[in-house]
């Protein structure tokens, strides 16, 4: 069955021009002024041919030398992670307190389990070996050695009544609900929660100060992309930050226009204001989402052609609901499918994951490395809570971003850089360090895979990318 939608046709002309590549002087200009803006000093991005790009540096890096740190354009944590971390919507720290982490993630995570599960314990024949807590009981069906603690100890960390032995150590900021009222957002500061309003959430918001067209509409939309694949998440984060700034663009044009005395018709002029709000999107894309996407282990290659449309299919019935819920007249064509494809594609070709380390697993590490015999006093109150946690209390924040400048970084199999978070980058932040000096006028390289993979195994992974790749190492190598 062929997908058809109405907009892609309605709106064929415009849509090819947003979808036009930039010209190598567009790039140019774009990037100058993001680095100067962000005041990332020391990279430039050059245009390399008619479509690639790259970022040279423009001074010398010792070795371990911080290259880059990128801000995201838009990004989300994973559905599933949402469990695991309470983090900022906007920066994607971890707020509110060590207790509050732990005891929220024991809190959901008992939700989520069987109330009695002597069943499930006599299934898998483990016994609880360890039973120094009262009330225990399995907790997960995922793993075995989990302890459920009575729900006022739960409930006493969330509410912050019990302090854990050292936790001020690891202070966190508190955390500030969404203005909306929204109450599935959260933020670190008045700061992150105004940028965020400001760049996509007023109208990607719940609550009851929702501006989106309707929030029935955008509650099947979550529910759609939490069911099937969260990457749609982001896709409605990059739409609504280009209305967004399309409104902002359009009402400085209209105050423009009165101080000039000038009439109010914008008429084709809205088009073109569009086309800017889009810019910051038109640098990353590449290809159609259903094109690009690799073809997954279990499906047989003569099948591709229906796996495709499949995916095609699925990508149009999230965009029908996120078309009811933040509909704009004035910026259709940003509800095209063939749009909708793009954005979607250019996340799964960058793929670019967004990993924040967590307080906990540094405080549970702090407490273990405490002398004898104050440990073992810590160790009483602690271990119960680390028992019922299992063994993933380390879990860190994981999402999708977009990163602008990190993702012009090409790939080499004997990088230049590589993507690494040192101790105090404890945001969402992408940090570039230089793997060994780098000189000036030199390519600044990452590896999108693991570069220790044999030869063909590397170029299998690269395939996915849509490239084969002939760097110094695959040369020699082939
Ligand atoms: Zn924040
Ligand atoms: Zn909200
Ligand atoms: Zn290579």
């Amino acid at each position: 069955m062929e997908v058809v939608c109405r907009i892609d046709t309605q709106f064929a002309e415009q849509i090819a021009v947003l979808l036009e590549p930039p010209s190598p002087l567009q790039v140019q200009e774009y990037f100058d002024e993001l680095i100067t803006s962000k005041n990332c000093n020391g990279i430039q991005v050059k245009p390399t041919n008619a479509y690639g790009k790259g970022v040279y540096a423009d001074m010398e890096f010792e070795e371990g030398d911080l290259v880059l740190k990128d801000q995201m354009l838009v990004g989300v944590q994973h559905s599933s992670n949402k469990i695991d971390c309470l983090v900022c919507s906007h920066c994607f720290q971890f707020i509110g307190s060590i207790e509050l982490q732990i005891g929220r993630k024991l809190y959901l995570q008992d939700l989520g389990s069987p109330k009695d599960c002597s069943d499930l314990a006599s299934s898998d024949g483990s016994d609880m070996e360890e039973d120094h807590l009262e009330s225990q009981h399995c907790s997960s069906t995922t793993s075995r050695n989990r302890f459920k603690l009575p729900i006022e100890s739960v409930e006493s960390l969330m509410n912050e009544k019990l302090t854990l032995p050292f936790s001020k150590k690891f202070p966190l900021p508190s955390v500030i609900d969404c203005p909306g009222g929204c109450k599935e957002v959260y933020y670190c500061s008045k700061l992150c929660e105004q940028a965020d309003w400001d760049l996509c959430h007023s109208i990607l918001c719940t609550g009851d100060g929702s501006k989106s067209v309707s929030k029935k509409a955008l509650s099947k939309f979550i529910e759609h992309a939490n069911d099937t694949n969260d990457i749609f998440l982001l896709a409605a984060k990059a739409i609504s930050s280009t209305i967004l700034r399309y409104r902002k663009l359009k009402s400085a044009h209209s105050k423009e226009k009165q101080k000039n005395k000038m009439s109010e018709v914008l008429g084709n002029h809205n088009f073109s204001l569009l086309l800017k709000a889009w810019k910051p999107l038109s640098m990353g894309y590449k290809r159609r989402w259903w094109d690009c996407i690799a073809l997954p282990d279990d499906v047989d290659p003569s099948d591709e052609a229906a796996f495709r449309m499949q995916i095609k299919q699925l990508a149009f019935e999230s965009l029908v609901l996120l078309k009811e819920a933040i509909f704009d007249e004035e910026c259709l064509p940003l509800f095209s499918l063939e749009i909708y494809g793009h954005i979607i594609g250019m996340f799964e070709l960058n793929n670019l994951d967004l990993v924040v380390a967590s307080p906990v697993e540094d405080y549970f590490l702090h407490i273990d490395d405490l002398p004898e015999p104050q440990k073992k006093e810590v160790d009483a109150i602690t271990q119960p809570f680390l028992d019922a946690l299992g063994e993933d209390y380390s879990v860190c924040c994981q999402g999708t971003a977009f990163f602008p400048l990190q993702s012009c970084m090409n790939h080499s199999c004997c990088p230049t850089a590589k993507a690494f978070k040192r101790d105090e980058d404890r945001d969402g932040q992408a940090t570039i360090i230089a793997n060994r000096p780098i000189k000036k006028g030199e390519e600044i390289t990452i590896s999108y895979i693991d570069e220790d993979l044999q030869f063909e195994e590397r170029q299998a992974l690269l395939a996915d990318y849509g490239f084969r790749c002939k760097c110094p190492k695959c040369v020699q190598e082939a």
